[in-house]
């Protein structure tokens, strides 16, 4: 099958969660499918699922200066989230939303097949290497998973909504977002 029909077929699996998010849109994802770098983020926030693409809003604004640093742009990358629907109110997805989606996220990776992927924060953590405790064990540190007998590269970094909060992490972020160019 081809990489935009089985797209396709994870957005029909993923739509049958919506009635868990009364209201939201489906915010699937941004950028390039045929990229070997894949962003993976939170869950969409008010000006994601106003306008349906991920990481529009101020977190956004931050992690394409951030990607720009290392030369990349949402052309050059594929970007979604754990979650694709926005949690009401912002709140942080729930244990049981995180394993809800994993499964539909692990597909997504599959169908993108990148070299590499970038985790931004926790959530991302928890679902993609089910990593449990704080995100200064697994950060900046390169991981093997594997999905289906197939293994990918992946390195975890803060979450940009949370350096708008913390800047003083930023340097250390950006340390990360050099690791991943040179990898
Ligand atoms: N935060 C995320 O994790 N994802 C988005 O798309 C926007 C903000």
């Amino acid at each position: 099958m081809k990489k935009e029909d089985l797209l396709e077929k994870l957005k029909k699996k993923i739509i049958i969660y919506s009635e868990n998010f009364p209201g939201k849109n489906l915010v699937f994802s941004d950028g390039n499918n045929l990229s070997e770098i894949m962003i993976i983020g939170e869950a969409p926030g008010q000006m994601e699922d106003k306008m349906k693409i991920p990481f529009v809003g101020m977190a956004g604004k931050l992690l394409d200066k951030m990607l720009a640093t290392i030369n990349l742009d949402r052309n050059k990358c594929y970007i979604t989230n754990v979650l694709n629907f926005r949690p009401e109110k912002n709140r942080k997805p729930t244990l049981d939303e995180i394993q809800i989606f994993k499964p539909l996220v692990l597909n997504h990776i599959e169908i993108i097949m990148p070299k590499k992927i970038l985790l931004l924060g926790s959530t991302a953590a928890q679902a993609i290497l089910s990593h449990k405790g704080p995100l200064k064990i697994v950060r900046g540190i390169w991981k093997k998973i594997e999905i289906n007998k197939k293994y990918f590269s992946v390195l975890t970094t803060f979450h940009p909504a949370y350096l708008l909060r913390q800047s003083n992490f930023k340097k250390e972020a950006y340390k990360d977002f050099m690791k991943f160019k040179k990898f």
